[in-house]
């Protein structure tokens, strides 16, 4: 009998964590699909993904204050619906081989290539030279510069002043993008160095980018009801938009977030089918990657009292975890670090957890600038693809930490209880 009962119990146990797995990989599919283009700003991205949400609120039972989980955050945000880069008549792959600044302007042209090597960068003539150049139709090539060196930098910023509303690449390292609320007069290439041959004549451009001043995302909430203090809530949140597209480049945001939006999902799932003393909303924000805006609109005009907001535990980059995570806000609420690191350590779920200080770097910020109790989570391991394309499903694997941080969270959900 107690040998069935535990090979029941093994295969049950297995079930329920492939299971979960599998579930949480395909909600990471269908976020990052062609269709949901980056949830961003274009192609409607982010309402596909918010619609995506509310209907798995819906599928859970969720309670809602509004008929379809959502409530409108509106921002001003700058896209880029094309951009063609040619040098030398040769396509350059968007995403991978450069980036626009995010906040640059349309442009359209054929420039010659004026590479400042690091010798003319130095050399006291810089100014005067680049000026004469920018003025006979060439486009100045930055070499890749450390920008902890002030002086260089002082130099970098004199360049893009006096290129003005003209064009100006700089060569990089590492091209990471993001999102910008605002266009400037000026347009910015992010070239990676090593597509770049410094022997190349010409460089063909034509960047569209298209400025809304008022564009209405929203942040999807559902909750399920507490069972002895239904009017004290625990906000389990993570944010569901990712930086869109730029051109042909698809910024899919696997990791960031797709994979805390799977873990939420996850999260209410269960919740919705085994309700606790304290009622649980569940938040999906939106505009995060635009500076915290869903968060802070929320936070602005909550939904749920902020004094009656127990606690809120926030999800972002779910998809790692060999490395342990870390948690912003454990050196703040040491009380609930102590919980959650008790639990994790009697448990073994993660290799180990590192608490931080504040930072503004997700959306559990504006909850604990207004005086809420709030962690947010992020896993840590070899994933090295950030702000980039490669960000995708193909590269992200979820796996036993995925599950391992499932555990921990509702562990420590439940503990507040
Ligand atoms: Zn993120």
């Amino acid at each position: 009998m107690r040998y069935i009962l535990g090979a029941l119990m093994l295969v049950s146990c297995f079930f329920s964590f492939s299971q979960n797995i599998d579930v949480a990989s395909q909600t990471i599919e269908d976020l990052c699909s062609r269709e949901f283009a980056g949830r961003g700003y274009l192609d409607s991205g982010d309402r596909f993904a918010a619609d995506y949400i509310a209907k798995k609120f819906s599928s859970f039972n969720l309670k809602k204050f509004t008929k379809n989980y959502q409530h409108p955050v509106s921002l001003s945000v700058n896209t880029i619906p094309k951009s063609d880069v040619l040098i030398d008549g040769k396509e350059l792959i968007p995403g991978l081989d450069y980036l626009i600044s995010p906040s640059a302007n349309s442009i359209s042209g054929d420039y010659l290539i004026f590479y400042i090597s690091p010798k003319i960068l130095n050399a006291p003539k810089l100014v005067s030279k680049v000026k004469k150049a920018i003025k006979r139709g060439y486009v100045p090539v930055v070499p890749v510069y450390d920008s902890k060196n002030g002086e260089l930098e002082k130099k970098i910023q004199t360049l893009r002043l006096i290129s003005k509303n003209k064009p100006i690449i700089f060569l990089k390292k590492q091209l990471i993008w993001s999102v910008s609320t605002h266009q400037s007069n000026s347009t910015e290439i992010w070239m990676i160095d090593s597509s770049f041959n410094r022997f190349s004549k010409q460089i063909h451009m034509n960047v569209v980018s298209k400025f809304i001043p008022t564009y209405t995302t929203s942040n999807v909430i559902g909750y399920v009801e507490g069972t002895i203090i239904p009017d004290s809530f625990i906000i389990l949140c993570g944010h569901y938009d990712h930086l869109g597209r730029m051109g042909e480049a698809v910024f899919y945001g696997a990791n960031d977030n797709a994979s805390g939006i799977a873990m939420l999902l996850d999260l209410a799932s269960y919740f919705s089918r085994n309700p606790q003393k304290y009622s649980i909303a569940f938040v999906a924000f939106g505009a995060e990657e635009a500076g915290l805006l869903g968060s802070l609109a929320y936070v602005k005009q909550p939904q749920i009292p902020l004094n009656q907001t127990k606690f809120v535990f926030n999800m972002d980059l779910m998809g790692s975890g060999h490395e342990g995570a870390t948690i912003v806000n454990g050196k703040i609420y040491t009380e609930y670090y102590e919980k959650l690191n008790q639990i994790n350590t009697k448990m073994k779920y993660l290799p180990s957890l590192k608490a931080r200080g504040k930072a503004a770097n997700s959306d559990h910020y504006f909850f604990s600038e207004a005086g809420v109790p709030s962690f947010f989570i992020y896993l840590m391991g070899d994933y090295k693809y950030y702000h980039v394309p490669d960000d995708n499903p193909t590269h992200l694997k979820l796996g036993h930490y995925y599950t391992q941080s499932y555990l921990l969270i509702s562990d420590f959900i439940m503990s507040l209880n």
